[in-house]
């Protein structure tokens, strides 16, 4: 396995955010013949830093007082509105944000960030489908995500294409998770850093058998079976959603036909100098 350089990504920074971990009961996924089990997974989101632009890959649950969370979160969340402690970076300089899926650990951090709407002046970027199938379950929503959407409804900048290039970024849709999820894709200097939303959340979603909740399985399985093989193909760096402690890794394939997963150091190299 070769080792992975920033320098790879260059001109850009990428930084993983864990949001808090949570316990996670894999009944939920309901699959059929195989035993309920505990797992614990964090929520992560990415930050991303092109120049003097900043970027944000989803935004995580933050502090959004939900239902299917709230006995599940463990009080160590980092919401978006904190980042500043953590970074120096404030919802002002913030360029733009790209959300995966409307999920409530994907787009919960904009609970916060609503009460300081005058400094928020970014686009948030999510895909026309996910938009329409979450308006159209409006009236079950909770309160606080009913607030989430009102305030994304002024901020939101809808993607059709099932494919597109903007500022860098390339977004796709791949639905199967939810009607309109999207993954991210940067294409750096020698590699293209992955952010695969829920579509691989963590490095033991590689094993084909083993899927997260999906909203669409059959699509799910062929659009995660396209991104591993493409992964594989073109050696990029993958920044996972909910993986507790592996935060960046690379695929490489084993002789018995398995995946080698291997953590980076991305964050501690960041100062590296890119030449
Ligand atoms: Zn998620």
């Amino acid at each position: 396995m070769e080792p992975i350089s920033i320098c790879d990504l260059f001109p850009f920074s990428v930084f993983n955010i864990t949001d808090g971990f949570f316990s996670f009961n894999t009944k939920i996924l309901k699959l059929k013949k195989r035993p309920s089990r505990i797992v614990t997974l964090s929520v992560n989101y990415h930050l991303v830093k092109n120049g003097n632009e900043i970027w944000l890959l989803d935004c995580g649950i933050g502090s959004v007082p939900t239902e299917s969370f709230k006995r599940r979160k463990k009080p160590t969340a980092v919401p978006v509105d904190l980042l500043y402690h953590q970074t120096g970076i404030g919802i002002k300089d913030l360029s733009g944000i790209i959300i995966s899926h409307m999920h409530e650990d994907h787009i919960g951090g904009f609970y916060s960030l609503m009460n300081r709407e005058h400094a928020f002046k970014c686009p948030v970027f999510i895909h026309e489908k996910e938009w329409i199938f979450r308006k159209e379950r409006y009236s079950k929503m909770t309160d606080p995500l009913k607030k989430i959407m009102n305030f994304l409804e002024r901020h939101v900048c809808l993607i059709s294409e099932d494919r597109i290039k903007f500022n860098n970024f390339e977004v796709q849709w791949t639905g199967g998770h939810t009607p309109g999820h999207m993954i991210v894709l940067l294409h750096g200097k020698k590699r293209t850093f992955c952010y695969p939303g829920d579509l691989l959340p963590t490095s033991s979603h590689l094993r084909p058998e083993r899927i997260a909740y999906a909203w669409d399985r059959q699509k799910y399985r062929i659009e995660k079976e396209r991104l591993i093989n493409r992964a594989l193909e073109e050696k990029w760096i993958i920044g996972f959603s909910h993986a507790p402690y592996m935060k960046f890794t690379i695929l490489d394939k084993s002789e018995e036909n398995g995946y080698i997963v291997c953590q980076t150091k991305m964050q501690e190299t960041r100062n590296e100098n890119p030449s």
